[in-house]
């Protein structure tokens, strides 16, 4: 498609771009593409260029872009009721909570709203637990947490991260973290002591390069968590509600998790909405006055979250990610290029890693884009590939063709 471009027959992409370098805090490194419309799996940017999106917000849009029944009732409870905070009920709230717990087969929440204030509320929770059941001294309670992982951005998820760029020049960190390797049961094992409260851990690894552990490694932890009364503590934040192949990731090992956290495509990429779930008693120890958040479990966000959850169920969204997840990875593991140095995946959570001296993933990325496909490398080396799991076959065909042409010749 022709660009509209203004006078000087620039793009307007450039006037925009120049808006956030100039007024905006560069903590982001974007692909340079303004985008202004989605629709399903497709985005257009402000010159009307089309691209298909095969990062979906990092996994927040796993329903699609607006998606009209989503769409529908955010309009419709935005002109109803917003926000009343905690201190008075609503009328969402309940309803929102039978339901999750319904599909993920728990028995209690706690709503919040980005990712990290979710996993921020399953540290407390856990060290609460720890010290008011399992009885560990004051100010004791260990959390074990892997190599590479990522959590969020707050101080004390930061504290126990291994990315020197997510730490470097801003501690001094929140202690009781100890750090193993990712798949390591025996490690594990070694690092639980008895003031060890909870392990957290992701069941794929994300933003690390989708890292899978080895097979049956969450099954093993489980068990490990059990024997030493120690609350497992799932971050399904991306590889949840559908990602993988499954509702949940943890359903590969045929596991639950005491504490699973959500969030991202929990309202379908309209809202900030995360959740604790809790299958344990967990939750129950947390007493009025000891947590909470402004925004947490507003009817807004509860109704969109409903509907979000509701279109992932009845479109068989979970299914579609089995399926055409399948399908792209083996795909794309015929591509012929010996920079590739592995393509793996789980549902439609697929990494290609390169080899170290190929020169990036960026660089496939800024290809990719021209061709009309939107990536983005994770570490360096590894081309994520997440579409929304509304896509069709058809859809994956149109981009293998860009993507086998794009990685074939560069
Ligand atoms: C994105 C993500 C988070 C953080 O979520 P935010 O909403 O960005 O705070 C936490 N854990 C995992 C695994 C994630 O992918």
């Amino acid at each position: 498609m022709k660009s509209k471009s203004d006078v000087r027959g620039m793009s307007y992409q450039h006037q925009y771009i120049k808006l956030e370098e100039d007024f905006g805090a560069h903590n982001y490194n974007p692909l340079q593409v303004v985008l202004s419309r989605g629709r399903g799996a497709w985005v257009w940017d402000v010159d009307g260029v089309k691209y298909l999106d095969c990062l979906s917000a990092y996994s927040a849009v796993n329903q699609g872009h607006c998606h009209p029944k989503i769409m529908r009732v955010l309009i419709e409870q935005a002109q109803r009721l917003t926000l009343t905070s905690r201190a008075f009920r609503n009328d969402q709230l309940g309803p929102f909570y039978k339901e999750l717990c319904e599909v993920t087969n728990s028995h209690k929440v706690l709503p919040m709203n980005s990712g990290a204030e979710a996993v921020e509320t399953a540290v407390k929770a856990v060290r609460k637990w720890g010290y008011k059941v399992k009885g560990v001294a004051s100010d004791q309670a260990e959390i074990i947490v892997c190599q590479n992982n990522f959590h969020g951005r707050t101080i004390s998820i930061v504290g126990f991260s291994t990315d020197p760029k997510s730490r470097d020049g801003f501690g001094p960190f929140t202690p009781g973290f100890k750090i193993i390797p990712f798949g390591d049961v025996k490690a594990l094992e070694e690092a639980i002591t008895p003031n060890t409260v909870g392990f957290l851990v992701e069941p794929i690894q994300g933003e690390a390069g989708i890292i899978i552990p080895p097979a049956g490694y969450l099954k093993k932890a489980r068990s490990i968590c059990n024997k030493n009364n120690v609350v497992m503590i799932l971050d399904e934040i991306q590889t949840g509600l559908g990602r993988t192949g499954k509702l949940l990731a943890e359903e590969h090992d045929g596991i639950e998790a005491d504490l699973t956290l959500i969030g991202k495509s929990l309202a379908g990429g309209f809202y900030p909405v995360s959740a604790v779930l809790s299958t344990s008693e967990v939750l129950g120890v947390l007493q009025p006055g000891e947590h909470g958040s402004t925004f947490g479990g507003n009817p807004l966000a509860c109704a969109v979250a409903r509907a979000a959850l509701k279109v992932l169920i009845e479109e068989g969204l979970v299914q579609n990610a089995a399926e055409m997840g399948t399908y792209f990875l083996d795909r794309l593991k015929q591509i012929k290029n010996p920079k590739i140095k592995e393509v793996r995946g789980k549902g439609l959570l697929i990494g290609m890693e390169f080899f170290a001296e190929a020169g990036g993933a960026r660089h496939y990325c800024e290809k990719l884009k021209q061709k009309g496909v939107l990536c983005k490398d994770t570490h360096d080396h590894v081309l994520r590939f997440a579409p929304p799991l509304i896509i069709t076959k058809d859809i994956i065909d149109w981009a293998l063709e860009r993507i086998e042409d794009v990685l074939s010749r560069h």
